[in-house]
């Protein structure tokens, strides 16, 4: 099998630090190059990421996608960035396997289209851990039964986007299934801003930052004299890496753009 040459945005990140060991450590992967806005034209092995890696580091993705011909990005960085390097990669025909969180429904549409327009295959997931994926699914099917519903992320304080993807994304899920409904009391009032979290359809999303944390979450299900809690919780970014490495095999086969580490393992 001829190897899937790869090029990762953001190899110095916490999570690209872990995708260019997954991919270095994986035998039909090939590690291209690197888009990162600093060392520009530095090897891997000169950035201390991969000691015996000549691959190169380039601060311009046109001219990395150029020289390095790659199937694949893998992109790990920043909801700006992050975006224009998708969409850069479907105009150069490069499949794209985004873990980036904080795009919005427009930009979905936006890049779903333009995937379809250059028959490219492109995958994004806001959460490439497999059990996350599980708990999402159980909370869609609990969500038949029950419909006042709360949603805590818990993330690390280094995170930029609230709530994060998963959330809106259980949120998403949950309200294809669930009527909209205000929850709460209707005369309820905040006496402190924000106290009831964000509404997604009246389903409440509520946001925790502290140090220390890497990618939990709970989703909590009330009914009459019972509480349902469906809880996933990352300990480390290897946990994410199953489900990137699954991603770029299936984005070689597929000719869309998928939004959803769900749609991709049935
Ligand atoms: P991080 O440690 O802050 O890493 C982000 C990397 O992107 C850094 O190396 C940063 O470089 C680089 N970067 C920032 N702006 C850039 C630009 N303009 N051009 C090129 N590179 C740029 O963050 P992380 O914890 O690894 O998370 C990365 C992303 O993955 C976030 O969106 C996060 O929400 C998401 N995430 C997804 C999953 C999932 O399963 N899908 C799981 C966890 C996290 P500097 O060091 O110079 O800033």
């Amino acid at each position: 099998m001829d190897k899937i040459k790869i090029v990762i945005a953001g190899p110095r990140g916490r999570m690209g630090k872990e995708a260019v060991m997954l991919v270095e450590n994986t035998d039909h992967f090939e590690l291209v190059g690197a888009i990162d806005r600093k060392n520009n034209g530095k090897t891997f092995a000169e950035v201390g990421v991969l000691p015996n890696s000549t691959a190169k580091f380039y601060e311009d993705i046109d001219q990395c996608f150029k020289e390095t011909n790659p199937h694949v990005l893998i992109d790990l960085t920043t909801p700006e960035i992050g975006k224009v390097h998708t969409e850069k990669a479907l105009v150069h025909g490069v499949r794209p396997v985004v873990g980036t969180t904080g795009f919005s429904q427009e930009d979905l549409e936006r890049l779903s289209a333009l995937a379809e327009s250059n028959g490219t295959g492109a995958i994004i997931a806001p959460n490439f851990a497999v059990g996350a994926v599980l708990m999402m699914k159980f909370a869609k099917m609990a969500a038949n039964y029950f419909k006042d519903i709360e949603i805590i992320e818990l993330h690390h304080d280094g995170k930029l986007d609230a709530p994060s993807g998963t959330a809106v994304k259980t949120a998403e899920l949950i309200s294809s299934v669930r009527e909209s409904k205000v929850q709460g009391h209707p005369d309820e009032k905040e006496t402190l801003d924000g106290a009831r979290g964000a509404s997604y359809d009246g389903i409440r999303v509520h946001s925790v930052r502290l140090p220390g944390l890497i990618a939990h979450q709970e989703v909590l299900f009330g009914g009459e004299g019972q509480m349902l809690t469906i809880r996933h919780d990352s300990f480390n970014r290897a946990s994410f890496m199953s489900g990137v490495k699954l991603a770029v095999d299936t984005v070689m086969k597929i000719d869309q753009l998928v939004y959803g580490l769900e749609n991709i393992i049935e």
